[in-house]
């Protein structure tokens, strides 16, 4: 289902190399992380894997089909974008609903996929609040519920929590990683933030200007880290 294969990936801006050469393979069911210093090439990465950008070079095989060349719709992909980008005007039921609309799925499949969504996420009681009637939590698990509702096989997260204080972005963490288990769907998420790629992640890539500096479980990259721009940034004691 969800494993998704990078093979010599490269992005090229103008004159401006972002990416000059990924290989990369991401397990059905795996919560991968991304790490990397701001600038490093992540959310480029994610948009490559989405379809949003077109690579350079290379090949994208997602779901064993090499998916290249798809549009995003194509590629059976969520991605889950910060809570702001909720639809202000309308409800919660609404929002989650929208990407299922403009599919043009029949009315019952798509309410009973909300209410799926909506179970799932804890947020039955509120279906018929507006975004601005929640909490910052709440309308986080609303973007999540809309990214669910399209029954992915993966989901990409692009810094979901970087506009939520402390405390709630802890909170989240957990929420997304139970979230994780329940569905047992790949994850894919960016993330600037050495912690949460600590205690989130199956599988963490360290990005460091569009390359990959070394891939590994957070205990791997702790204990053995590949070279000091690793241990630097994960924090081990090496
Ligand atoms: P990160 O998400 O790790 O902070 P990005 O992937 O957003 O990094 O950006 C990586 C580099 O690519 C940056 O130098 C950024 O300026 C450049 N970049 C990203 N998108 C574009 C674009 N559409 N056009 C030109 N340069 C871009
Ligand atoms: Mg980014």
């Amino acid at each position: 289902m969800g494993s998704i294969t990078l093979r010599n990936v490269s992005k090229v801006f103008g004159t401006h190399t972002v990416i000059p050469s990924i290989d990369l393979s991401i397990d059905n069911g795996e919560f991968v992380v991304f790490v990397g210093p701001s600038g490093c090439g992540k959310s480029t990465l994610l948009r490559l894997i989405a379809g949003l950008e077109d690579v350079s070079g290379g090949q994208i095989v997602i779901d064993g089909k090499d998916a290249t060349n798809l549009p995003p719709a194509k590629r059976r992909l969520s991605m889950v974008f910060q809570s702001y980008a909720l639809y202000p005007h309308m409800s919660v039921r609404s929002n989650i609903a929208f990407p299922l609309k403009m599919a043009g799925e029949d009315k019952t499949a798509i309410e009973r996929k909300v209410e799926e969504a909506a179970r799932i996420l804890n947020l039955t009681d509120y279906l018929d609040r507006k975004p601005r009637q929640l909490s910052g939590g709440q309308r986080q698990r609303v973007a999540i519920g809309r990214a669910i509702v399209r029954q992915p096989v993966a989901f990409l997260f692009d810094e979901p929590l970087s506009n939520l204080d402390a405390a709630l972005r802890v909170n989240m963490r957990l929420e997304i990683s139970q979230l994780h288990q329940q569905l047992k769907t790949t994850m894919v998420y960016v993330t600037h933030d050495q912690v949460e790629a600590m205690t989130m992640a199956d599988k963490i890539v360290v990005l460091n200007k569009g390359n990959v500096e070394q891939v590994g479980s957070p205990l791997e990259l702790y204990r053995r880290p590949a070279n000091l721009f690793v241990a630097g940034f994960i924090g081990s004691p090496r």
